[in-house]
């Protein structure tokens, strides 16, 4: 459904800067209009959150919130695109910000320089229609996704370790699955940070730019998502695979099992 004030009207610069999406019949002025309407919360700033913030600026999503309490470290510089040399030590979010506005000067960038937990989440979440998920830790996933299913939002999440990535949708109107029936009971004491395990920092690109191309699908309707689906990545086989993730009537979050 379009909100009745869809605005179809558009500069010749932003004709210019869109005349690629708007060529495609399945995105148009009415899809590039719908983008410039829309707002997607990105938690995590880094290797996955770089690719999917700077292509959620690049194709007009209106609001662009991004969730990080992290410095730029030199370390991260091997994969974070968002961020240069001259960003270390800066505020994340504070880069991510100069960046993303310079590369596109017309969109909202809102930027939250805080923790993302199960305290701080669920005000920040109510306010956008869509949620991308690139953090690095279970206790952060599992706030994220239940605070995103609790208030009714699609969820795009993913997950990257060593030469391998893994992403999905989790979508509450379709009725499941939800990110804790593919992660029951994740042990935060066995998960490896990038930090401890490596990364092949062009495999976060990879999964990073899926994601970003999974959320412009659900905001503008298009195509077959990866709601019920796993797509994994793995570079070291130049392969993808997926897999069916059916909903567990036993879950905590989505199912039976559910508070
Ligand atoms: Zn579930």
């Amino acid at each position: 459904m379009l909100p009745e004030s869809f605005d179809l009207d558009f500069s010749d610069d932003d004709l210019n800067r869109y005349s690629r999406h708007i060529l495609l019949p399945e995105v148009g002025a009415v899809g590039q209009a719908k983008l410039r309407e829309s707002s997607v919360l990105i938690v995590g700033a880094g290797g996955l959150g770089s690719p999917v913030a700077l292509y959620l600026a690049a194709a007009g999503v209106g609001r662009i919130g991004l969730v990080d309490d992290d410095r730029v470290e030199l370390s991260n510089l091997q994969r974070q695109i968002l961020f240069d040399s001259d960003d270390i030590g800066q505020a994340k979010v504070a880069s991510a910000e100069k960046r993303l506005s310079a590369l596109n000067p017309q969109i909202e960038i809102v930027t939250y320089s805080l923790r993302a937990d199960a305290t701080t989440l669920p005000e920040l979440i109510g306010s956008y229609d869509l949620v991308c998920d690139g953090c690095d830790n279970f206790a952060t996933r599992y706030a994220v996704a239940d605070c995103s299913w609790a208030q009714d939002k699609t969820l795009i999440s993913g997950a990257v370790q060593r030469f391998e990535g893994t992403l999905s949708t989790f979508s509450p109107r379709s009725g499941g699955p939800c990110y804790r029936c593919l992660y029951p009971d994740a042990d935060e004491t066995t998960a490896l940070s990038c930090g401890q395990a490596g990364i092949f920092g062009a495999v976060t690109g990879v999964i990073g730019t899926l994601m970003a191309t999974e959320a412009l699908k659900e905001l503008l309707s298009l195509g077959k998502g990866l709601t019920g689906r796993v797509l994994v990545w793995s570079a070291l086989d130049a392969s993808f695979r997926s897999f069916d993730l059916p909903p567990d009537p036993a879950c905590s979050c989505c199912g039976r099992g559910a508070l």
